[in-house]
């Protein structure tokens, strides 16, 4: 078994939004399509794969780089011992070869295109939903599929967009959620109370609402929002400073008495070890939002996660940023505590298509092979402009 081709597409994200930080009107993301020899129904066996979303494609580093590494390589050298699938930790140690340590960036986002494509590619040899590949890999035989969901949206549009803030999250709700996440940091601290307290109204209760700062913050404003919000017990306060400011996070974690979220621009075990030591974080209470597409894909997550757990916390306190196909496989396949859903943004990758149902706060990944990308319109149509 071999590898005949990899592709790479970039595909823009739909939508003029914002959060405290940046717009995402040009942002893009890297699809990735391995293509293998093993011929089913006259058509190759292919994985599909991309790296997050809110972020940008990583084309140059995949076609200059990574591609052509992997396709060098010999066929054995990706496969696992038996030779009967692919294995994701030789595709990652070989797609880093003659890469430095350190320096994460943007070369973990383009490697986990890749990685996670594999993924996708080994539950279609075996016929099987990638939650299964990914339980039976973790070592997790009774997996239980259903994925505690929230909705994340609730951005700055632009002035005279005519949405509101309550319009969206009504039709989250409409969607059956029953928990949200808004941004915060983009107004002034007044405007953004309004704002909570506008979707207050609509979640019915603080621990069904989380907020997101995007990193915006300095300790200053971080503590300052954190006495303002503390009486609302919400879900989480999200990314509050700068990721790599563990500082920060810690002296937030002695005043702030509610959980704080963060680690989703973390790209690596390193970072994550750093966090662990340095950043103040609660077994039990605090949230680790570290994503396998911006991150060497799910064997570096699942390095990671190890880590989480040798430190004394629960792999329940994992939901992972990026609100797609991808991550809720592997929130059910490794049994985490949930996973986002951008249900309204983030097209054509966010949300889930009809095969997934949400209802009452959860949702289920449906029995297609793979990720089932090919069941969401919306990526089908991008994947049928990819190849073959
Ligand atoms: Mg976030």
């Amino acid at each position: 078994m071999r590898i005949v081709d990899i592709i790479e597409r970039s595909v823009p994200l739909e939508g003029a939004i914002s959060n405290a930080v940046v717009s995402f009107t040009d942002h893009d993301v890297s699809l990735v399509a391995v293509v293998s020899d093993v011929v089913r129904n006259g058509r190759p066996v292919i994985g599909f794969g991309f790296n997050s979303i809110g972020r940008y494609a990583q084309r140059g580093i995949l076609r200059d780089r990574i591609i052509p590494r992997l396709k060098a390589a010999a066929p054995h050298a990706l496969l696992d011992d038996d030779g009967k699938a692919f294995d994701p930790a030789k595709v990652l140690a070989v797609a880093l070869t003659n890469e430095k340590p350190g320096g994460h960036g943007d070369r973990a986002g383009a490697i986990a295109a890749v990685e996670l494509a594999f993924w996708d590619l080994n539950a279609k040899l075996a016929d099987e939903p990638a939650y299964l590949t990914i339980a039976r890999a973790a070592g997790r035989p009774d997996v239980q599929p259903a994925v505690p969901v929230y909705a994340a949206g609730g951005y700055y549009y632009p002035q005279g967009s005519g949405k509101t803030l309550t319009d969206e999250l009504l039709g989250y709700r409409d969607q059956g959620f029953d928990a949200f996440k808004i941004k915060i940091g983009g107004a002034p601290m007044a405007a953004d109370m309004a704002r909570i307290e506008e979707a207050l109204a609509v979640a019915g209760h603080g621990k069904r609402l989380s907020v997101d700062a995007n990193g915006r913050f300095d300790i200053d404003a971080a503590l300052a929002y954190a006495r303002a919000i503390e009486g609302y017990d919400l879900r989480w306060y999200e990314e509050v400073g700068d990721p790599l400011d563990y500082d920060l996070n810690r002296q937030l974690t002695e005043l702030y008495s509610r959980p704080v979220a963060t680690g989703e621009n973390l790209f690596s075990r390193q970072d994550v070890k750093n966090l662990l030591l340095f950043g103040g974080l609660r077994p039990g209470r605090d949230i680790f939002q570290m994503d396998a597409g911006l991150s060497y894909g799910l064997s570096e997550y699942m390095a990671m996660l190890d880590l989480l757990e040798q430190s004394g916390f629960d792999r329940a306190q994992a939901f992972p940023h990026g609100g797609h196909l991808i991550n809720l496989h592997i929130a059910a396949g490794l049994g985490l505590g949930g996973c986002e859903a951008y249900p309204g943004v983030f097209q054509p990758f966010g949300g889930y298509p009809s095969a997934c149902p949400v209802g009452g706060g959860w949702v289920r990944p449906s029995d297609a092979p793979g990720f089932g990308l090919e069941q969401k319109p919306e990526i089908a149509a991008v994947l049928k402009t990819l190849c073959i």
